[in-house]
């Protein structure tokens, strides 16, 4: 089981992780994940397949981590980096993650 964090520091930044339903990108289309920089919020559509909310959640947070730390990265390498963490978080083994029951646990 992996919990995905209500909340997580980047560098002296708290960034705030928010399930909500009907997320819609500033095109107006729908989309499973969102980073608001302005607000340091990273949003999830609570309704996606429970197997992407992971992927979706680390997705969106190495857009903070290349926002903040001015990494400059391409889309498609933030994408990539998310879904090799995805990879390695369903891979490992032992017990480095919180395990706690909360509303913000998905099983992969
Ligand atoms: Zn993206």
């Amino acid at each position: 089981m992996i919990v995905i964090p209500e909340t997580f520091e980047i560098s002296c930044f708290t960034i705030t992780v928010h399930l909500v339903t009907g997320l819609v990108n500033e095109k107006g289309e729908e989309c499973y994940g969102l980073a608001d920089y302005h607000a340091f919020r990273i949003y999830l559509d609570a309704d996606q397949p429970k197997e992407l909310m992971i992927a979706t959640f680390l997705h969106e947070a190495n857009h903070f981590y290349d926002v903040l730390l001015e990494l400059k990265l391409s889309h498609r390498s933030i994408d990539l980096l998310g879904q090799a963490s995805t990879q390695l978080l369903k891979t490992k083994k032992g017990n480095l993650l919180k395990t706690e029951a909360s509303p913000y646990e998905f099983s992969l």
